[in-house]
């Protein structure tokens, strides 16, 4: 489908994130499921946001399975809320300081409450639930704390187009678009 994804495994992947922040470098990370590229098909913005991203993960078993047949296969599977799991490890034991954004509110308050339980030391910069209707006091509150981490948990396209709408605004941090990561976490 001519989408270029990241061969890596988790523990790889992981490492070169960490980089990347360490660095101040800016990222923007899809975690494409089969549901994600068959969309990016009829919406040529979303497709130009998936080139665009720096990096595109294959999050799902038809994706592996894809790559097999292909005879270019890929390393492991690189699930949206597995990789939220592992950032938000590496976030607390590193220091870095993240931002989520989207869900309910209730839902992300709950969310936001288990990650500092489940991961101490996590600092949270700040949080804006997923339901608005301007983007500049969301932007402005990014610009303004400059998190290592933005969490995007607003479905998908919306969660990518959002990004890709903002990210040359922003100074660095990694951006990441997590579904319904958020509703996950908060059980
Ligand atoms: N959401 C949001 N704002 C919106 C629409 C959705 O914050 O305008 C949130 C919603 O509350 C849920 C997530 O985005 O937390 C979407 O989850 P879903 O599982 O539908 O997304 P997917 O994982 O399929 O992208």
């Amino acid at each position: 489908m001519g989408i270029h994804f990241i061969n890596a495994t988790m523990d790889e992947l992981q490492m070169v994130l960490e980089d990347r922040i360490d660095r101040g470098e800016k990222s923007f990370v899809v975690t494409a499921n089969p549901e994600i590229l068959m969309y990016s098909e009829k919406d040529q913005e979303y497709r130009g946001i998936l080139e665009s991203a720096t990096m595109v993960t294959p999050d799902g078993a038809g994706i592996i399975l894809a790559g097999k047949i292909l005879g270019k296969p890929l390393k492991e599977r690189l699930a949206g809320y597995d990789l939220f799991l592992r950032l938000l490890t590496a976030s607390a034991k590193k220091g870095y300081k993240v931002y989520f954004l989207g869900a309910q509110r209730d839902v992300l308050e709950t969310a936001i409450a288990n990650a500092k339980n489940e991961y101490p030391g996590l600092n949270v910069a700040g949080y804006h639930d997923g339901y608005f209707q301007d983007d500049s006091s969301i932007v402005n509150d990014l610009k303004k704390l400059k998190p290592d981490i933005v969490f995007v948990g607003l479905g998908f396209p919306k969660q990518e187009k959002w990004i890709n709408l903002h990210l040359s605004e922003m100074e660095k941090g990694l951006f990441i678009g997590l579904g319904g990561s958020f509703d996950g976490l908060a059980g």
